[in-house]
C-alpha cells in the first residue's frame, strides 16, 4: 500500500521530518497550495512569493528525484487532501511530520493523518516540556545553558569555551561610524519564480532565495562575510544599513530548506578554524540553540489559549504607521516600517525596541499586533510568533515569559540608532511638541501600570524613576495628544 506523504509549505526538506527515509518507489508526495493560505489575510506579498516559490521549487526538485508528485491548489489544506485521496486508485494513509501549530495539528488529526515526530527543531516537544515542567520561572538562559551541555555545542565537558556562557555585555555596541558593511547576497529569479510573482502581481525584491541551494549559498555567505562581527552590533540600529550582520536565515530555517543542526555546526567549524571571536559564534549559537528552541518549545507548553492573554487589557486598535510608513515623522518607526513594506523582515531589536515598544507604550491591542506582525513577515510562523508577541513584545502574558516589559524611552534608541539626529522629534525630551514620543510613552506607560509594575522587584528602578518625576501632570497631556496624533497619522 502507498504512503501518501503531506508536506506542508514549512517542512521543505528531504532529510528531516515525513520525507526522511521516503523513497519514490514505494511513496507518493502530497503538497497543497490552500487559497486560505494565499487569499485568506492581507499578507505581504513578498512573503507569499517566498513560501509558494520554495514550495513549487522543492515540488520540482522531489519529481527531479523520482517521486510521484502531486502538487495542487485548492480551497484549503484538508479541501486538497481529500482531491489527491480520491485521484489516487489505491487505499492510501497520509503521513506527515507533527505540524508546527495547534490549529493545523487537529484539522490534520481529525482528517485521520497519521504523524511522526517533528525533527525541524534539536529539542523535541518532550524533552522541553520535561526541562519546563521542572522551572519556578522559565528564564531562556539556564535552557541555554543546559542546552549547550546536552547538545555538546561550543563547550569542555560541562564548562563553557572561553570561560563564559554569556558575552551581552560586549555585544551591545551602538551602530559603528564610516563602517563598510559587506554586501549581502541577491538571489537571481528563474522561471518557477516568474511564474508565482505574475500570478500574484508583483515585482518581488531580491532578497529571499526560494530553493535549497540559495538558502545554502545565504549560509555561506553569512558565516564567511558577517559571523565574525555578529556579536558586537547585533543590538544596533543603522541608518545606511538594513540587516547589518545578521544572518538572515529565518525565512529559511522555518521553512525547512535549513535545518538548525547545519547552521549550528558551520558556525561552530568555522570558530574552531580560528576565524570568528568567541562573542560573535557564542551569540549566534545563543539565537539558534536557545532562543528559537526555548520559543518553540515555549509556544506548545503553554497551550493554545496563551494566544488569547491581554493581562495589561490593552485595546487599542492598531495605528495607521503599521501599514503605512508614510502615517508617521518619527525617523526610525518611519525606517523600519518602510523596510518592511520594501522586504517583508527587519531585525530583531527594530521589531522589540521600535515596532513591539511603540504598540506597548501606546496599548495596542496585542491580538490586532500579532496579526499584523504574521501578516507583514517573510519569517512570521505561528510557532514563533505567538510567544514573541504576547510574550517578550508586550508583556500580555503578565510576565510569564519575560520578567519585565521591554519599554524604552527615547534615550535607549538615541544610543542604539542612527535616526535621532535629524528626527522632528528630541529624545531627551518628555514634554513640549518636539518631545519624542518615545520617552513620554515610556514614563505614561509606567504610570499607567505602576500599581501592578510595584509589585515587580525587577521594575522598581523605573518605578522610583517614575515617583522622581516632577512633571507628570503635563507628560500625561503630551501622551494623550501624542496618542490622538500616532492615532491620526501625523505624529
Ligand atoms: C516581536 C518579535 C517578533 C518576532 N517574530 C519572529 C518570527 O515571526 N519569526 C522568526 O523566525 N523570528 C522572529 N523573531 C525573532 C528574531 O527577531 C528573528 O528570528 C530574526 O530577526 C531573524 O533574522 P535573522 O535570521 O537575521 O536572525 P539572526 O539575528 O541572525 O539570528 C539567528 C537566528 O536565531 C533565531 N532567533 C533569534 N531570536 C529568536 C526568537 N526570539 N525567536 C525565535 N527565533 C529566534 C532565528 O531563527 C534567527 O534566524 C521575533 C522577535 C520579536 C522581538
Amino acid at each position: 500500500m502507498a504512503r501518501i506523504l503531506y508536506v506542508p509549505f514549512d517542512h521543505l526538506n528531504f532529510d528531516f521530518g515525513v520525507l526522511k527515509g521516503a523513497d519514490p518507489a514505494s511513496d507518493v508526495i502530497a503538497m497543497v497550495e490552500s487559497q486560505r493560505m494565499v487569499t485568506g489575510r492581507p499578507w505581504h506579498k513578498e512573503r507569499l512569493f517566498f513560501l509558494i516559490a520554495s514550495a513549487r521549487h522543492f515540488a520540482a526538485e522531489a519529481r527531479r528525484r523520482g517521486f510521484e508528485v502531486h502538487y495542487i491548489q485548492a480551497s484549503s489544506t484538508i479541501e486538497g487532501l481529500k482531491q489527491i485521496a480520491t485521484n489516487l486508485v489505491a487505499e492510501s494513509t497520509f503521513h506527515c511530520a507533527e505540524p508546527s501549530s495547534f490549529r493545523q495539528y487537529q484539522q490534520l488529526k481529525d482528517f485521520g493523518v497519521e504523524f511522526v515526530e517533528n525533527d525541524f527543531f534539536m529539542t523535541t516537544r518532550k524533552h522541553f516540556f520535561m526541562w519546563a515542567e521542572r522551572q519556578k520561572t522559565f528564564v531562556m538562559e539556564n535552557f541555554y545553558r543546559a542546552q549547550r551541555v546536552r547538545l555538546g555545542v561550543l563547550v569542555n565537558g560541562s564548562d563553557p569555551e572561553g570561560g563564559r556562557w554569556n558575552y551581552d555585555s560586549e555585544n551591545r555596541l551602538p551602530p559603528p561610524k564610516n563602517y563598510v558593511w559587506p554586501p549581502y547576497l541577491l538571489h537571481e529569479r528563474d522561471v518557477i519564480d516568474a511564474e508565482v510573482a505574475a500570478e500574484l502581481n508583483f515585482e518581488p525584491s531580491k532578497t529571499w532565495a526560494t530553493t535549497r541551494a540559495g538558502a545554502l549559498a545565504q549560509l555561506d555567505n553569512f558565516i564567511t562575510n558577517h559571523l565574525q562581527s555578529f556579536g558586537p552590533y547585533e543590538d544596533a540600529i543603522a541608518e545606511d544599513n538594513w540587516a547589518l550582520h545578521h544572518s538572515l536565515l529565518s525565512p529559511y530555517l522555518n521553512n525547512g530548506l535549513l535545518n538548525a543542526r547545519e547552521v549550528v555546526e558551520a558556525a561552530v567549524v568555522a570558530y574552531e578554524s580560528g576565524a570568528i571571536a568567541i562573542q560573535s559564534v557564542e551569540a549566534f549559537i545563543r539565537q539558534i540553540i536557545g532562543w528559537r528552541e526555548y520559543i518553540h518549545g515555549m509556544y506548545w507548553f503553554l497551550g493554545e489559549s496563551y494566544r488569547e492573554q491581554n493581562q495589561l487589557s490593552a485595546n487599542r486598535q492598531l495605528l495607521p504607521l503599521f501599514t503605512d510608513s508614510s502615517k508617521t515623522r518619527m525617523n526610525c518607526v518611519r525606517s523600519v516600517v518602510s523596510d518592511i513594506e520594501t522586504r517583508a523582515w527587519a531585525h530583531h531589536i527594530p521589531r522589540l525596541m521600535v515596532l513591539s515598544n511603540l504598540a506597548l507604550t501606546t496599548g495596542v491591542n496585542p491580538q490586532e499586533f500579532l496579526d499584523w506582525m504574521r501578516e507583514n513577515f517573510v519569517d512570521a510562523n505561528e510557532w514563533v510568533m505567538v510567544p514573541n508577541i504576547i510574550g517578550m513584545a508586550t508583556h500580555a502574558d503578565g510576565g510569564t515569559l519575560m520578567t519585565k516589559p521591554y519599554a524604552a524611552g527615547g534615550a535607549y534608541l538615541n544610543r542604539m540608532t542612527q535616526h535621532c539626529k535629524g528626527c522632528a522629534y528630541d529624545p531627551k525630551k518628555r514634554i513640549g511638541d518636539d518631545a519624542c514620543p518615545f520617552t513620554t510613552l515610556y514614563w505614561d506607560f509606567l504610570d499607567r501600570h505602576k500599581d501592578l509594575f510595584a509589585k515587580n522587584h525587577r521594575m522598581s528602578q523605573q518605578i522610583a524613576g517614575l515617583n522622581r518625576l516632577g512633571d507628570l501632570h503635563e507628560v500625561r497631556a503630551r501622551a494623550a495628544s501624542v496618542i490622538n496624533g500616532l492615532e491620526q497619522g501625523i505624529i
